[in-house]
């Protein structure tokens, strides 16, 4: 990928738009991008540059993103509304063609990070309900204030953020944000920014190995257990704006990542905003399991959609015959009676069920959960709850005895 119209090679140091920006070291990367850690030398500050692939229909993309970015940043003055933020764009010139950057705020792990890293147990759900409070309030913002849809809704796509300040607590902020990475995650030396990072990072890694005691074997890097994240006041961020659209300016037919897509893209009946309900619905799942929620496959005589389509009605019963049968390719799946063609034995395990037997929640959490995700899964997309909505929902705000709220009370002591 390296190559005419790919992504740029970037080495630590090198500077960018003219020189205001120094790369520290490689934060992540997706399809269309590279993203790394840079010293602001303007304003002393850490960010993170998105360096886009160069190749005209990447470099389109980047700007549409950048259009999309600018809107967010314009109608959320005061940085509350849970998205991530773009301080500054620009073009670089490298061997590779022209690169569109962003800079944008330095945000840490993703949620799928965070689920792999918790061993795919499945979060505490005191801490799945911060997380949703905060996707929500993005998803509310998005839908509601922008009327833009983000249509690639995951958990790679949420990352955590540190309210800490590093200067207060240096090891709880490098915690937070950026877990311990046995796979990978090199810290390059060089510059005195990365060395005190590093130590930074020693001491974090140290603190962890304190409270498990337990050392994995690549490397001597810690394996994170769930409990050190005991505490820790749990928020992040919506990222990953290069897929979104306006309602009203639909361009895609086929959207989102399979396992978050939702049946009406897949039967092509037409999608607005509740598709990003969908894909949160499937997020809330694995955050509380550490499964996915749906996990298609082709099979021996059907595809992978028509497989897609019987696992949603294996959880969420059978699709209504009109909604089945109405969008432009039913009829590749389904008959006329609404049966599906070529997979003919469901076997129905509805979501309380599975929680309870699979995954061992009390019959209390289970009916709960299930009454807080299962309307966000319903077959109509216009009968699925908005996001302002979920945010009034009890599961949210569940009260202890004493009548506060829970999650309420834990974040008061957390003051920062
Ligand atoms: P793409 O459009 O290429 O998928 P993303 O915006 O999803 O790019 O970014 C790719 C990866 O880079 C993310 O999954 C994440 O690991 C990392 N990343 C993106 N933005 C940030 C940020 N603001 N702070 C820290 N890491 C980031
Ligand atoms: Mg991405």
């Amino acid at each position: 990928s390296y190559r005419k119209g790919g992504y740029h090679a970037v080495r630590i140091g090198d500077p960018f738009a003219s020189g205001r920006y120094i790369a520290q070291r490689k934060l992540g990367w997706g399809q269309f991008s590279t993203v790394w850690l840079a010293y602001d030398t303007q304003t002393s500050k850490y960010v993170a540059l998105k360096i886009q692939k160069s190749a005209q229909q990447f470099a389109q993309a980047a700007l549409h993103e950048i259009e999309v970015l600018c809107a967010i940043a314009d109608g959320d003055p005061s940085n509350s509304k849970c998205t991530v933020r773009l301080v500054d764009h620009f073009k670089h010139a490298g061997p590779n063609g022209q690169h569109p950057c962003m800079v944008l705020e330095v945000l840490g792990d993703s949620l799928l990070q965070l689920i792999r890293f918790n061993r795919y147990k499945g979060l505490e759900l005191d801490k799945v309900r911060e997380i949703c409070k905060c996707v929500l309030i993005a998803l509310d913002y998005l839908h509601r204030e922008l009327g833009i849809i983000h249509t690639d809704l995951k958990p790679e796509n949420i990352l955590l953020f540190s309210t800490i300040d590093p200067a207060k607590d240096p090891i709880r902020s490098g915690l937070t944000p950026i877990l311990e990475r046995p796979e990978g995650g090199n810290l390059n030396g060089g510059s005195t920014m990365n060395i005190i990072e590093k130590k930074l990072k020693r001491r974090a890694k140290r603190a962890v190995a304190n409270i498990s005691g337990r050392r994995d074997s690549m490397g001597g890097a810690v394996v994170k257990p769930a409990r050190c994240l005991d505490g820790i006041d749990m928020r992040c961020k919506v990222v990953d704006f290069g897929n979104a659209c306006w309602a009203d300016k639909r361009f895609a037919e086929e959207i989102q990542t399979r396992q978050y897509r939702a049946p009406e893209v897949i039967l092509q009946s037409g999608y607005s905003f509740s598709v990003d309900m969908w894909s949160f619905a499937c997020i809330v799942f694995e955050l509380s399991t550490g499964d996915m929620m749906f996990a298609p496959k082709t099979g021996e005589g059907f595809s992978e959609d028509e497989d897609h389509l019987a696992l949603m009605m294996e959880l969420l019963g059978k699709m209504p015959r009109k909604i089945a049968v109405g969008g432009a390719r039913s009829k590749d799946f389904f008959d006329r009676h609404g049966d599906l063609k070529r997979i003919r034995r469901l076997k129905i395990l509805p979501l309380d069920r599975l929680l309870v037997t699979k995954y061992k929640f009390s019959d209390t959490d289970a009916r709960e959960f299930r009454e807080f995700v299962t309307p966000l899964l319903d077959f109509s997309p216009e009968k699925r709850p908005t996001a302002q909505q979920c945010l009034q929902h009890p599961w949210l705000n569940p009260r202890s005895s004493d009548g506060k709220s829970k999650v309420d009370a834990g974040m008061s002591k957390l003051k920062i």
